[in-house]
């Protein structure tokens, strides 16, 4: 089960049993959740052996506390999350301060409590516009710059 991007999905399940609570796959990945993300400065290694990755996902089981690091392919096959979404909201706020971080990264910030339920809404009301007025443009920089900067800060 090595997939085209060589990540080995078997590898990486039972890595996973082995630290999870369940022994039945279907049960085990329920107690996972993706809990922090961020970008390594040196290429990082997926709990399935694939290398290397840089867009880093971390992984907790809520019923021990286990963590785990695993790349944006083996999230989307273990946990059908995507987390590769995130990381291309945070690379279009990089490139363009103007631009809006997109409802992925938006939703898993402000789970995360870093984007505050004033700008949560903000968010959601401004999104999908291309024209601000002057005020509205600079929230926006400044909830994009709050997620830049906590991110530089080995994720979150
Ligand atoms: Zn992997």
């Amino acid at each position: 089960m090595v997939d085209e991007g060589g990540h080995n999905f078997k590898r990486l399940r039972d890595k996973i049993l082995a630290r999870s609570q369940a022994q039945d796959w279907d049960l085990a990945k329920k107690e996972w959740k993706l809990v922090g993300i961020y970008e390594a400065d040196e290429p990082d290694t997926c709990l399935c052996g694939h290398t290397p990755i840089i867009e880093v996902c971390v992984l907790a089981n809520t019923l021990n506390g286990s963590r785990v690091e695993v790349g944006n392919r083996c999230v989307k096959r273990f946990l059908g999350l995507r987390s590769d979404l995130i990381f291309a909201g945070l690379k279009r706020i990089r490139e363009d301060s103007s631009k809006s971080l997109n409802a992925d990264a938006t939703v898993f910030f402000y789970e995360k409590g870093v984007i505050t339920p004033w700008e949560y809404k903000f968010q959601s009301d401004t999104m999908l516009k291309r024209v601000l007025s002057g005020k509205q443009l600079q929230t926006r920089q400044n909830i994009n710059r709050k997620v830049l900067d906590h991110l530089s800060r080995r994720g979150i």
